[in-house]
Protein backbone atom coordinates (compact mmCIF):
# COMPACT_ATOMS: atom_id res chain seq x y z
CA UNK A 1 0.00 0.00 0.00
CA UNK A 2 1.25 3.48 -1.02
CA UNK A 3 1.96 6.59 1.04
CA UNK A 4 -1.21 8.28 -0.08
CA UNK A 5 -3.46 5.46 1.36
CA UNK A 6 -1.72 5.10 4.10
CA UNK A 7 -1.82 8.58 5.09
CA UNK A 8 -5.73 8.29 4.22
CA UNK A 9 -5.87 5.24 6.73
CA UNK A 10 -3.89 7.36 9.43
CA UNK A 11 -5.73 10.61 8.81
CA UNK A 12 -8.70 9.55 11.43
CA UNK A 13 -6.65 7.43 13.93
CA UNK A 14 -4.59 11.35 15.21
CA UNK A 15 -1.14 9.66 14.50
CA UNK A 16 -0.42 11.97 12.09
CA UNK A 17 -0.38 15.06 14.12
CA UNK A 18 1.89 13.02 15.87
CA UNK A 19 4.10 12.57 13.54
CA UNK A 20 3.99 9.17 12.36
CA UNK A 21 3.97 9.20 8.56
CA UNK A 22 7.66 10.94 8.31
CA UNK A 23 8.64 7.60 10.08
CA UNK A 24 9.98 8.49 13.45
CA UNK A 25 10.56 5.93 15.85
CA UNK A 26 7.02 5.12 17.65
CA UNK A 27 4.26 2.77 17.76
CA UNK A 28 2.58 2.93 13.69
CA UNK A 29 -0.56 1.54 13.79
CA UNK A 30 -0.06 -0.78 10.98
CA UNK A 31 -1.57 -0.46 6.90
CA UNK A 32 -2.74 -4.12 6.81
CA UNK A 33 -3.37 -5.43 10.35
CA UNK A 34 -4.06 -4.14 14.07
CA UNK A 35 -1.99 -6.02 16.65
CA UNK A 36 -2.88 -6.41 20.35
CA UNK A 37 -1.84 -7.70 23.47
CA UNK A 38 -5.29 -9.32 23.87
CA UNK A 39 -8.83 -9.42 22.67
CA UNK A 40 -12.06 -8.17 23.52
CA UNK A 41 -15.66 -9.81 22.56
CA UNK A 42 -18.08 -8.17 20.68
CA UNK A 43 -21.07 -8.19 22.07
CA UNK A 44 -24.12 -9.96 19.98
CA UNK A 45 -27.53 -10.59 20.57
CA UNK A 46 -29.43 -13.43 17.90
CA UNK A 47 -31.83 -12.55 15.75
CA UNK A 48 -34.44 -14.79 15.16
CA UNK A 49 -34.79 -16.56 12.12
CA UNK A 50 -31.49 -15.82 11.02
CA UNK A 51 -27.70 -17.19 11.45
CA UNK A 52 -26.54 -13.49 11.70
CA UNK A 53 -26.50 -11.75 15.43
CA UNK A 54 -26.56 -8.20 15.97
CA UNK A 55 -23.11 -6.30 17.16
CA UNK A 56 -24.43 -4.02 20.13
CA UNK A 57 -22.73 -0.59 19.63
CA UNK A 58 -24.17 1.44 22.64
CA UNK A 59 -26.94 0.53 25.10
CA UNK A 60 -29.19 3.49 25.77
CA UNK A 61 -31.83 3.25 27.96
CA UNK A 62 -34.80 6.26 28.75
CA UNK A 63 -35.35 7.01 32.56
CA UNK A 64 -39.13 7.93 33.44
CA UNK A 65 -40.98 6.76 30.47
CA UNK A 66 -44.62 5.63 32.23
CA UNK A 67 -46.16 8.33 34.14
CA UNK A 68 -47.01 6.20 36.94
CA UNK A 69 -43.41 4.92 37.40
CA UNK A 70 -42.20 8.48 37.23
CA UNK A 71 -44.77 9.26 40.27
CA UNK A 72 -43.65 5.89 41.92
CA UNK A 73 -39.98 7.19 41.72
CA UNK A 74 -41.33 10.76 43.28
CA UNK A 75 -40.83 12.85 39.91
CA UNK A 76 -43.62 14.92 38.03
CA UNK A 77 -44.32 12.93 34.31
CA UNK A 78 -45.59 16.54 33.22
CA UNK A 79 -43.11 18.76 33.57
CA UNK A 80 -39.76 16.03 32.85
CA UNK A 81 -38.22 15.78 29.33
CA UNK A 82 -37.18 12.71 28.47
CA UNK A 83 -33.66 11.98 30.10
CA UNK A 84 -31.56 9.24 28.81
CA UNK A 85 -28.34 6.83 30.72
CA UNK A 86 -25.82 4.31 28.83
CA UNK A 87 -24.87 1.18 30.19
CA UNK A 88 -21.86 -1.00 28.53
CA UNK A 89 -22.27 -3.25 25.99
CA UNK A 90 -20.82 -6.12 27.73
CA UNK A 91 -24.35 -5.83 30.46
CA UNK A 92 -26.06 -7.86 28.22
CA UNK A 93 -27.25 -11.11 29.09
CA UNK A 94 -28.80 -13.14 26.38
CA UNK A 95 -31.83 -15.22 27.29
CA UNK A 96 -32.99 -17.83 24.97
CA UNK A 97 -36.85 -18.02 24.68
CA UNK A 98 -38.10 -21.19 26.22
CA UNK A 99 -35.12 -21.13 28.54
CA UNK A 100 -34.58 -20.01 32.02
CA UNK A 101 -31.27 -18.10 32.66
CA UNK A 102 -29.41 -17.66 35.99
CA UNK A 103 -28.76 -14.31 37.06
CA UNK A 104 -26.18 -13.44 39.46
CA UNK A 105 -27.42 -11.31 42.38
CA UNK A 106 -24.67 -8.40 42.21
CA UNK A 107 -22.22 -7.11 44.50
CA UNK A 108 -22.79 -4.19 47.07
CA UNK A 109 -27.19 -4.10 46.83
CA UNK A 110 -29.40 -5.22 49.08
CA UNK A 111 -32.59 -3.57 47.29
CA UNK A 112 -32.34 -5.08 43.53
CA UNK A 113 -34.89 -4.08 41.45
CA UNK A 114 -36.65 -5.60 38.03
CA UNK A 115 -37.57 -3.41 35.21
CA UNK A 116 -39.77 -4.66 32.57
CA UNK A 117 -38.78 -2.67 29.21
CA UNK A 118 -39.29 -2.73 25.47
CA UNK A 119 -35.73 -2.18 23.50
CA UNK A 120 -35.54 -1.33 19.97
CA UNK A 121 -32.49 -2.22 18.54
CA UNK A 122 -31.16 0.24 15.57
CA UNK A 123 -29.67 -0.52 12.29
CA UNK A 124 -29.24 2.70 11.04
CA UNK A 125 -27.36 5.42 12.35
CA UNK A 126 -28.34 9.42 12.37
CA UNK A 127 -28.44 12.86 14.01
CA UNK A 128 -31.74 15.14 14.43
CA UNK A 129 -34.22 12.62 13.25
CA UNK A 130 -37.50 13.60 12.69
CA UNK A 131 -40.37 12.16 14.71
CA UNK A 132 -41.85 10.90 11.27
CA UNK A 133 -38.61 9.09 9.88
CA UNK A 134 -37.60 7.79 13.14
CA UNK A 135 -39.18 3.88 12.84
CA UNK A 136 -37.30 3.52 9.63
CA UNK A 137 -34.25 3.48 11.87
CA UNK A 138 -35.45 0.54 14.06
CA UNK A 139 -34.24 -3.04 12.47
CA UNK A 140 -36.25 -4.85 15.78
CA UNK A 141 -37.48 -5.37 18.80
CA UNK A 142 -36.77 -7.53 21.89
CA UNK A 143 -37.68 -7.51 25.95
CA UNK A 144 -35.28 -7.26 28.10
CA UNK A 145 -34.61 -6.12 31.91
CA UNK A 146 -32.92 -2.95 32.77
CA UNK A 147 -32.39 -4.51 36.65
CA UNK A 148 -30.91 -1.90 39.12
CA UNK A 149 -29.39 -1.64 42.38
CA UNK A 150 -31.75 0.95 43.71
CA UNK A 151 -30.31 1.54 46.52
CA UNK A 152 -27.39 2.57 45.41
CA UNK A 153 -28.89 4.48 42.76
CA UNK A 154 -30.98 6.27 44.96
CA UNK A 155 -28.12 6.57 47.29
CA UNK A 156 -26.03 8.52 44.46
CA UNK A 157 -28.93 10.33 43.38
CA UNK A 158 -29.54 11.75 46.51
CA UNK A 159 -25.48 12.92 46.32
CA UNK A 160 -25.94 14.50 43.18
CA UNK A 161 -23.54 12.00 41.89
CA UNK A 162 -23.45 9.74 38.85
CA UNK A 163 -26.23 6.31 38.89
CA UNK A 164 -23.32 4.45 37.22
CA UNK A 165 -23.04 1.93 40.45
CA UNK A 166 -27.26 1.93 40.52
CA UNK A 167 -27.47 1.36 36.55
CA UNK A 168 -24.03 0.12 34.55
CA UNK A 169 -23.09 -2.77 35.98
CA UNK A 170 -21.80 -6.24 35.18
CA UNK A 171 -24.84 -8.14 33.79
CA UNK A 172 -27.70 -5.34 34.34
CA UNK A 173 -29.59 -5.92 30.97
CA UNK A 174 -30.91 -9.64 30.20
CA UNK A 175 -31.98 -9.85 27.44
CA UNK A 176 -34.21 -11.69 24.55
CA UNK A 177 -33.41 -12.60 20.77
CA UNK A 178 -33.77 -9.39 18.26
CA UNK A 179 -37.27 -9.65 16.54
CA UNK A 180 -37.05 -8.04 12.90
CA UNK A 181 -39.24 -5.12 11.96
CA UNK A 182 -39.65 -7.48 9.05
CA UNK A 183 -40.92 -9.96 10.70
CA UNK A 184 -42.94 -8.58 13.35
CA UNK A 185 -44.11 -4.81 12.95
CA UNK A 186 -43.23 -2.02 15.27
CA UNK A 187 -44.53 -1.83 19.08
CA UNK A 188 -46.57 1.39 19.77
CA UNK A 189 -49.27 -1.03 21.65
CA UNK A 190 -49.82 -4.15 23.69
CA UNK A 191 -49.43 -5.59 27.00
CA UNK A 192 -46.11 -5.62 29.10
CA UNK A 193 -45.93 -7.30 32.42
CA UNK A 194 -43.58 -8.66 34.76
CA UNK A 195 -44.05 -12.02 37.01
CA UNK A 196 -42.16 -13.00 39.93
CA UNK A 197 -42.71 -16.30 41.52
CA UNK A 198 -45.49 -16.80 39.49
CA UNK A 199 -47.65 -13.49 41.03
CA UNK A 200 -48.13 -10.46 38.59
CA UNK A 201 -45.71 -7.62 39.70
CA UNK A 202 -45.59 -4.93 36.54
CA UNK A 203 -48.51 -4.89 34.54
CA UNK A 204 -49.19 -2.19 32.00
CA UNK A 205 -49.32 -1.40 27.84
CA UNK A 206 -46.63 0.17 25.62
CA UNK A 207 -49.54 2.72 24.88
CA UNK A 208 -48.58 4.35 28.26
CA UNK A 209 -45.00 5.52 27.16
CA UNK A 210 -44.41 8.83 27.50
CA UNK A 211 -42.17 9.13 24.81
CA UNK A 212 -42.88 6.63 22.13
CA UNK A 213 -40.27 4.88 20.58
CA UNK A 214 -40.24 7.20 17.36
CA UNK A 215 -39.80 10.33 20.00
CA UNK A 216 -37.49 8.28 21.58
CA UNK A 217 -34.68 7.77 18.70
CA UNK A 218 -35.80 11.43 17.75
CA UNK A 219 -34.46 12.97 20.76
CA UNK A 220 -31.41 10.41 21.38
CA UNK A 221 -30.12 11.54 17.77
CA UNK A 222 -30.62 15.38 19.36
CA UNK A 223 -27.90 14.19 21.64
CA UNK A 224 -25.68 11.94 19.99
CA UNK A 225 -25.41 10.88 16.69
CA UNK A 226 -26.88 7.37 16.31
CA UNK A 227 -25.43 4.12 15.01
CA UNK A 228 -26.16 0.91 13.88
CA UNK A 229 -25.77 -1.61 16.70
CA UNK A 230 -27.34 1.06 19.19
CA UNK A 231 -30.26 -0.69 21.33
CA UNK A 232 -32.27 1.39 23.35
CA UNK A 233 -34.27 0.57 26.92
CA UNK A 234 -37.58 2.31 26.21
CA UNK A 235 -38.34 2.40 29.89
CA UNK A 236 -40.71 0.44 32.44
CA UNK A 237 -44.45 0.81 33.91
CA UNK A 238 -44.85 1.08 37.61
CA UNK A 239 -44.45 -1.13 40.09
CA UNK A 240 -41.10 -1.79 39.65
CA UNK A 241 -39.48 -4.06 43.00
CA UNK A 242 -37.27 -6.10 44.44
CA UNK A 243 -35.92 -9.73 44.35
CA UNK A 244 -33.57 -11.79 46.03
CA UNK A 245 -31.63 -15.06 45.38
CA UNK A 246 -34.35 -17.78 44.14
CA UNK A 247 -36.59 -15.61 42.52
CA UNK A 248 -37.94 -16.23 39.30
CA UNK A 249 -38.73 -13.28 37.09
CA UNK A 250 -40.69 -14.13 33.68
CA UNK A 251 -41.31 -10.91 31.29
CA UNK A 252 -44.24 -10.52 28.76
CA UNK A 253 -45.04 -7.83 25.66
CA UNK A 254 -47.51 -9.06 23.51
CA UNK A 255 -46.21 -10.45 20.23
CA UNK A 256 -43.16 -11.56 21.44
CA UNK A 257 -41.71 -14.98 23.55
CA UNK A 258 -41.52 -14.39 27.28
CA UNK A 259 -38.44 -13.66 29.07
CA UNK A 260 -37.43 -15.91 31.98
CA UNK A 261 -34.82 -15.21 34.23
CA UNK A 262 -33.85 -16.70 37.34
CA UNK A 263 -31.95 -14.96 40.60
CA UNK A 264 -28.85 -16.84 42.05
MN1 LIG B 1 -35.38 1.44 33.12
Amino acid sequence: MGKLNRREILKGTGLIAAGAISGCAMPVIADSKIKTPFSIAQTMIPIVGSSEQFPVRRIYCIGRNYAAHSREMGSDPSREPPFFFQKPTDAIQNVAPGTTADHAYPTLTKNYHYEIELVAAINKGGRNIPIEKALEHVFGYAIGLDMTRRDLQRAMGDEKKPWEIGKSFDQSAPIGPIHPVAQIGHFEKGTIWLKVNGQIKQNSNLQMMIWSVAEQISKLSEAFELKPGDIIFSGTPENVGPVVRGDLMEGHIDGLPNLSVKVV
